[in-house]
């Protein structure tokens, strides 16, 4: 049996942001000239679209993984790289998209609604980028950033008004396609329905829009049938129908377990989207009245399922008996339910929750570094992924900003000693207060970062004239006038 896609797992990876460019600007017969290494392009990013011609996830389902280009690099003569391409991936209405521990981060309901999966890295500001007045032929570049990857959840949850509940073979897909221009697959087969039926039906003056899912038996729960998957279609619905087949030839059914029975498998799903299935509204259709066993009996269960305070329809799709009460009956229910919501937006996205004290940073002893402290902070952390630390001058910029931030000061405040491990962005360095302007940090072997592999083969020699540069910050100047990239 074809399995119903409507909840997939993907992995998307936008592009890494290109690296900047270290460039001196020549000419033939004139003497060197200023720095015009170009930066790097940004990366490219992954984005869901809701596209209306798209109903299914099954794309997703053969592809799981999706990954934007990269961003070119800089060049020399101030060439800048080329950004990545964004790469788009269409979605269907209702789809809403959570992280894999099921906390949505966006539901996407109206066409053309977009929500970024996955954000481009940025590139690196080429040599160019980076020259001040103080400091006219940087020697190094910032690195471009990767791009970020995360797996996410993207279930669909159809946007209907009215949900069709009901046995296999009840009738609903019949029912969707005698009331609107929809024209679902009908057959005496369990299980015809694979993914839902959308009609657009006209009562009046109010259109709304009525979902055929997939059948539901007692026991999906336990994995039966197609399991619990068709209820998130009717997480948004208005009002829940239930199609009882009352010329059903199963002994053990009759139309008063059926709805019992669905009930019982409404009662046991969570809406992932909130709120409770049970307050929605309820109608019950009794299907196939043209069959005369079936009359009577809808006859007889009527005054029961009335009792219970529920709306009861007698129809047939067959010679098409009671449908436009019906519709009527459900145009009407739906223009209530929607009186009483929220007024809403034709879109809702949930934006992702910014990182909090952006501009800031912190500090907090290392637990697993006796003396030594944790950095933690979205900048420090860019900084440190933007450099090349096989180039000295970059670590010196490096160390710069950090102490311009302020984190040299806080360290010194917390008690941090020469030569304790301070660990920023993922990389462990040893703490070298002893320079006035800016904390001289030098690579130890600690960390797991590969870029701390990189560091390791830094000569001893090296390491030196690092300090030493460091020592004369005037060499380098403040960097005050860079103006930076601390968008
Ligand atoms: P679904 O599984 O609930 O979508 O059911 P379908 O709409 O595919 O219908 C299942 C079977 O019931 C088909 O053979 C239909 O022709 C039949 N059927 C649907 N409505 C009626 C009706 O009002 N009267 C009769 N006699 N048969 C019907
Ligand atoms: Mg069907």
């Amino acid at each position: 049996m074809s399995r119903f896609v409507d909840r997939v797992v993907i992995h998307v990876a936008a592009g890494a942001g290109g690296n900047g460019c270290a460039s001196v600007h020549r000419e033939k017969f004139k003497p060197l000239g200023g720095p015009d290494g170009g930066n790097g392009g940004r990366g490219g990013d992954v984005v869901l679209v809701v596209d209306p011609s798209v109903h299914t996830l099954l794309d997703f389902h053969f592809r799981p993984n999706a990954t934007a280009t990269h961003g070119k690099q800089g060049q020399g003569a101030n060439r800048d790289g080329a950004m990545g391409e964004d790469l788009e991936l269409r979605v269907p209405d209702g789809t809403v998209v959570m992280t894999e521990d099921g906390e949505v981060v966006a539901d996407l309901v109206g066409n053309g609604t977009r929500f970024i999966a996955a954000e481009g890295g940025r590139g690196g500001l080429g040599n160019a980028s980076l020259a001040s007045k103080a400091r006219k032929a940087p020697g190094f570049a910032l690195l471009g950033e990767p791009g970020e990857t995360r797996d996410l959840v993207l279930e669909l949850k159809s946007v209907a008004d009215v949900g069709l509940l009901g046995f296999p073979s009840a009738g609903k897909s019949s029912l969707i396609s005698v009331l609107s221009a929809a024209r679902p697959k009908i057959a005496d087969y369990p299980f015809t329905t694979l993914v839902p039926n959308l009609g657009v039906i006209t009562a009046g003056a109010t259109i709304f829009t009525m979902a055929d899912v997939p059948g539901l038996i007692p026991g999906a729960s336990e994995g039966k049938g197609l399991g619990l998957d068709f209820l998130r279609h009717i997480e948004r619905c208005a009002v829940l129908v239930h199609v009882v087949d009352c010329a059903t030839y199963e002994a053990d059914r009759d139309p008063l377990s059926d709805v019992d029975a669905l009930e019982q498998e409404l009662a046991r799903y969570t809406p992932s989207l909130g709120g409770d299935l049970a307050d929605r509204p309820r109608v019950v259709v009794l299907n196939k009245i043209d069959v005369p066993e079936a009359k009577e009996l809808a006859e007889l269960v009527r005054p029961e399922l009335e009792a219970r305070g529920l709306p009861v329809f007698e129809i047939s799709t067959a010679s098409r008996e009671g449908l436009r009460e019906l519709t009527f009956a459900l145009g009407k229910v739906v223009e209530d339910y929607r009186a009483a919501q929220p007024v809403q937006e034709a879109t809702r996205v949930v934006i992702r929750p910014t990182a909090v004290d952006d501009a800031g940073f912190t500090v907090v002893e290392d637990p697993e570094n006796e003396g030594g402290f944790i950095v933690r902070g979205e900048r420090p952390d860019r900084w440190v992924r933007q450099t090349a630390f096989d180039n000295d001058e970059a670590v010196g910029y490096l160390a710069d900003r950090l102490a311009r931030l302020g984190v040299e000061e806080k360290l010194a405040k917390m008690g941090a000693v020469p030569g304790c491990a301070v660990t920023v962005g993922g990389v462990t360095f040893d703490w070298e207060p002893s320079t006035p302007a800016g904390i001289a940090i030098m690579m130890t072997g600690r960390g797991t970062d590969a870029r701390l592999e990189r560091n390791e083969r830094i000569g001893a020699s090296e390491r030196m004239v690092a300090k030493k540069a460091r020592r004369a910050p005037g060499e380098y100047g403040d960097y005050a006038e860079i103006g930076d990239d601390e968008e």
